[in-house]
């Protein structure tokens, strides 16, 4: 954390506690304002409402496939712990039951409810994680991204606290040491921040697709715009049956699940 930093969590500090005092609600105040587009955002692939739709049928196809999961932790020097609670994880796999929690539908085929599926950060249209972030460390692109800067992170966790998917990782060792092959076209982080999936925003940037899903070799993923009525992914939500994670709470999720 730099000086810089460390001062303004001070004065955040402070000034959380007058507010407390005050009794406006700590969200409120430091909601974030929503964020100007960035240069990346002018360049490459321009999408006005980003969203992933997956088939987790497709997924299924080939056992053990962790081919998206690899390929996104390698290209973001995700770092391999061999223990949970030191653990980073930007796409993993999650069993049914746990991922869509309360989420009973009986049509749903048991083939799918027995087996484990792909989940990462939702990219919310309503995000608690960027409400709660002290330091605007987070914050919401116009195009729906839920970014990250590492070098504002001062370490909080209220967004892991906040985030009701259990998407964000936070490093509580340095994980530089645990990169397998760092791969020097993509900033490591440091002991003491949190991180997540940002939908692949550097390669975006290029004009490049999202690293899981170019590396997919069923293709059970479709990333696009909706409010491009002609994507891919609209056309997907529009023959098929989707459902999200957790939807009862309002964070209008952008990673949909075709069943
Ligand atoms: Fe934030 Fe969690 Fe939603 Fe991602 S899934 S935007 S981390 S609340």
């Amino acid at each position: 954390m730099s000086g810089i930093d460390r001062r303004n969590f001070i004065k955040i500090a402070g000034l959380t506690t007058i507010i407390g005092l005050s009794g406006k609600p700590l969200a409120d105040a430091f909601a974030s304002q929503p964020a100007e587009a960035s240069a990346a955002e002018k360049e490459g692939h321009v999408g006005k409402r980003w969203a992933l739709v997956i088939d987790p049928k497709k997924c299924l196809e080939k056992e053990g496939c962790r081919a998206c999961i690899d390929a996104c932790h390698r290209i973001h020097n995700v770092p391999q712990f061999d223990n949970r609670k030191d653990e980073i994880k930007w796409i993993w796999k999650e069993e049914y039951e746990k991922a869509f929690l309360d989420q009973e539908n009986e049509f749903i085929e048991d083939s799918l409810k027995e087996k484990p599926v792909l989940v990462l950060c939702n990219h919310c249209d309503n995000p608690p994680c960027v409400r709660v972030c002290p330091t605007q460390a987070t914050w919401k692109r116009q195009d729906g991204i839920v970014m990250m800067d590492w070098h504002r992170c001062i370490g909080c966790r209220y967004c892991v606290a906040a985030c009701p998917y259990g998407s964000r990782s936070f490093n509580w060792r340095d994980p530089r040491p645990f990169i397998k092959e760092i791969d020097k076209d993509f900033p490591t982080r440091t002991r003491g921040v949190v991180e997540k999936c940002t939908f692949c925003n550097e390669r975006l940037a290029k004009g490049l697709p999202l690293a899981c899903v170019e590396a997919c070799p069923e293709k059970a993923m479709a990333f696009g715009d909706l409010e491009d009525p002609e994507s891919e992914v609209r056309q997907l939500l529009r023959n098929r049956f989707a459902i999200r994670r957790k939807p009862y709470l309002g964070t209008q999720p952008v990673v949909f699940y075709l069943v």
